[in-house]
């Protein structure tokens, strides 16, 4: 999966229309608007301090572009770092946001200073691990190649006493994922937060585990594709456990919100509002606005949530509550 989706996220522009597939600050410049006036609000509230931008993955650059339009009306204008591996996306990105600075990952982000991390759709396109119960017990779920195909089967089993007490005794074929890299890099934000001030804001396709549940897909051309077919040209994704993300920051001393609904934190931000005054401002666009708005809030509103980490001592996030 490290494999495939590197190079997949390398070799194209896989977002819009014409890409594989489509996420919400393409959909609507209200997504990242919204999250711009979060993020400067919580900036204010902590004080004004000297802090940066950082977005993971940031696609095509547009939700940080959006953002900071409207953070810049509330005054919030701070320098961009962007953690992103494809050089195709970094053009894009940089068509649209000036003056950004690019890490490969997470280690090189600027110290001394309070980070505002975004994080959305990124975690999902990261390495999952798959365990598989089989009648003998446990196994990682590993992939064998058969002639020219790919096919998951049992491989090592493990110890039972990894497998969460609850889920243990699951029937024969189901499956738990994990993601060390997620949850490291999560740590590793977590971290920073704690020691240097700052939040983190990620958005995805998530559930809150510990849950069985085979989440493992592929997208190519906006349908679903088999994820062992074709290895480096589909979309590979997992859902994204939230509930271990936020306990990993915890142990970094960083202080999770609950996890919320795309659709009630969209909400709580004021779209409604945003969306009407946009419709104003263009009436001949009122009814793509309104349709944007319903995909945001009702179609992606509760498949995908968000989790907000915040330093010790900083104020509460706009949306959580
Ligand atoms: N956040 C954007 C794009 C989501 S697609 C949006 O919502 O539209 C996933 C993004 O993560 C892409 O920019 C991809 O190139 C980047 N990405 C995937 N794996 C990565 C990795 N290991 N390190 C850094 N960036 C990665």
């Amino acid at each position: 999966m490290t494999a495939a989706n590197a190079h997949y996220y390398a070799t194209r522009d896989p977002l819009g229309v014409g890409g594989d597939f489509t996420t919400a600050p393409e959909i609507s410049q209200m997504f990242g608007e919204l999250i711009g006036l979060w993020a400067a609000d919580l900036w204010d509230r902590a004080g004004r301090p000297d802090a940066a931008w950082v977005e993971c993955g940031p696609g095509r650059g547009t939700l940080t572009a959006d953002a900071l339009r409207a953070a810049a009306k509330a005054g919030f204008t701070p320098p961009v770092h962007f953690v992103e591996t494809s050089p195709v996306l970094r053009a894009e990105q940089a068509k649209r946001v000036g003056g950004a600075t690019w890490h490969d990952d997470v280690t090189t982000l600027p110290e001394g200073q309070p980070l505002i991390v975004i994080a959305n759709e990124f975690f999902d396109a990261l390495p999952i691990r798959q365990l598989v119960r089989t009648r003998e017990g446990w196994a990682e779920r590993f992939v064998a190649c058969q002639d020219t195909l790919f096919v998951p089967i049992a491989g090592k089993p493990v110890p039972p006493e990894i497998i969460p007490d609850t889920l243990r005794d699951a029937a024969p074929g189901s499956i738990i994922e994990t993601s060390p890299a997620s949850v490291a890099i999560f740590r590793a934000l977590a971290r920073r937060i704690a020691q240097q001030g700052g939040a983190i804001l990620t958005i995805d396709y998530g559930y809150e585990g510990p849950a069985v549940g085979d989440t493992l897909q592929a997208v190519r051309g906006h349908a679903f594709a088999n994820p062992f077919d074709h290895p480096g040209d589909n979309d590979l994704t997992a859902h994204v456990d939230l509930a271990t993300l936020a306990a990993a920051a915890a142990k970094e001393g960083a202080v999770p919100s609950p996890v919320v609904g795309q659709g009630a934190l969209l909400r709580a931000l004021g779209i409604d509002a945003r969306a009407a005054a946009l419709a104003r401002a263009t009436p001949e666009r009122a009814e793509s606005i309104a349709a944007d708005r319903i995909r945001l809030v009702e179609d992606m509103g509760t498949l995908f949530r968000a989790l907000a980490i915040t330093a010790p001592g900083w104020p509460q996030p706009a949306g959580f509550a």
